[in-house]
């Protein structure tokens, strides 16, 4: 793919405002490309980051046709940066492209694209711990019309959020709230698929469990109301006894979890058991009371590992253990953190460094 550069060097090193926080700062550059019948995926260019233009009758603004990733970049020790199962994330765009009627992208492409837009930014990864660059590739629907079928016209950008330890000072744990009265997802309908009307549905149900006392809601499948599915935007899982991980089995509601997999695939190379399967939210929580089940926590690109220290049911509160310091969490923390930013050897594969142009490292 050939790619217009019109981008400014950094005079000087870069300074990143502090505390970072997370999704609230961004680089000064984006990547942009655009898809029509004709011509297919073309004009691939990075420039300034500024606001899109879009019609005001833009069909991702009436029908929702939106995909999104989310993956980060990190500050090795070395000073290189390096990505994290990209090819994953260009994977699961797709899926989700697929699912919304959107056209697909070569890996390669979407790849491709972070690696020059991070390489051009590359002064704006941060290096303190637990700190990286996060990456947004999303896609939208760019054609003017209120005709109810897939669009015609899509625009394809990436941008970019230096972001600071999710937790600084360790973990801090949260309390989850099951869901009672909505569903994220149902069964054939777009729980696979990243896509932000996903996130939309999901948001009256946070703000309730928040004025409850809790962080996150704990959502149950939508046919049952019964199983675990996912926790907030993250995938969840428990573990029995200290030695074995439990996830909710991908279910055809639950998103794939880039997250998920790389612990799933660590934890026995740390002597873990893991298991997939459905969980009755009933047994888990007779579990957690019987401290059978010993820690839970989320997974997800963002924050990597929440810990989860109480649980909201039906107006109980049932506290889980593992609490101060959850240590299967923190061990797969470590493990995959430490691959993730290069301070451990990667065995699997999942990290690439990218080329920085010269110019673009102040
Ligand atoms: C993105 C996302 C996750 C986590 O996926 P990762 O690839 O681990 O970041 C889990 N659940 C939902 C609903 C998501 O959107």
């Amino acid at each position: 793919m050939e790619i217009r550069i019109h981008a400014e060097p950094p005079r000087g090193p870069v300074q990143l405002p502090e505390p970072l926080g997370f999704g609230r700062v961004f680089t000064p550059h984006m990547f942009t490309e655009h898809w029509d019948e004709a011509r297919g995926w073309h004009d691939a260019a990075i420039g300034p980051r500024q606001p899109l233009v879009l019609d005001a009758s833009a069909q991702v603004l009436h029908a929702g046709q939106a995909i999104f990733e989310g993956t980060k970049a990190y500050r090795r020790p070395d000073g290189r940066v390096q990505l994290f199962r990209p090819e994953a994330n260009a994977a699961r765009f797709n899926r989700s492209a697929s699912r919304m009627g959107m056209p697909e992208l070569p890996v390669e492409r979407f790849v491709e694209a972070i690696e020059a837009l991070v390489g051009v930014d590359a002064g704006w990864v941060p290096s303190a711990e637990g700190a990286s660059l996060y990456v947004r590739p999303v896609m939208v629907a760019t054609e003017p019309t209120f005709e109810v079928r897939a669009a015609r016209s899509f625009l394809h950008y990436v941008i970019l959020s230096p972001s600071g330890p999710y937790f600084s000072g360790g973990f801090q744990p949260v309390g989850v709230r099951v869901a009672e009265e909505h569903i994220r997802a149902a069964p054939r309908g777009t729980g696979e698929a990243k896509t932000p009307g996903n996130y939309a549905a999901s948001l009256a149900a946070i703000e309730a469990a928040r004025a409850g006392g809790y962080q996150q809601v704990l959502w149950l499948d939508a046919v049952e109301r019964r199983y675990v599915e996912e926790a907030g935007a993250m995938n969840v899982a428990f573990v029995v006894e200290g030695r074995e991980i439990v996830t909710p089995a991908l279910s055809g509601s639950i998103l794939h979890g880039i997250t998920r997999d790389s612990v799933l695939r660590l934890a026995p190379d740390l002597g873990l058991g893991v298991r997939e399967e459905r969980l009755d939210i009933e047994a888990v929580l007779a579990d957690v009371k019987r401290a059978r089940i010993t820690e839970v926590f989320c997974m997800g690109t963002a924050a990597v590992i929440v810990p989860v220290n109480r649980i909201g049911h039906r107006g109980e509160d049932v506290a889980v253990g593992g609490a101060p310091d959850f240590p299967v969490a923190q061990r797969l923390y470590r493990a995959l953190t430490g691959i993730q930013t290069g301070r451990a050897p990667d065995p699997y594969g999942w990290t690439r460094v990218v080329t920085v142009p010269e110019r673009a490292e102040a």
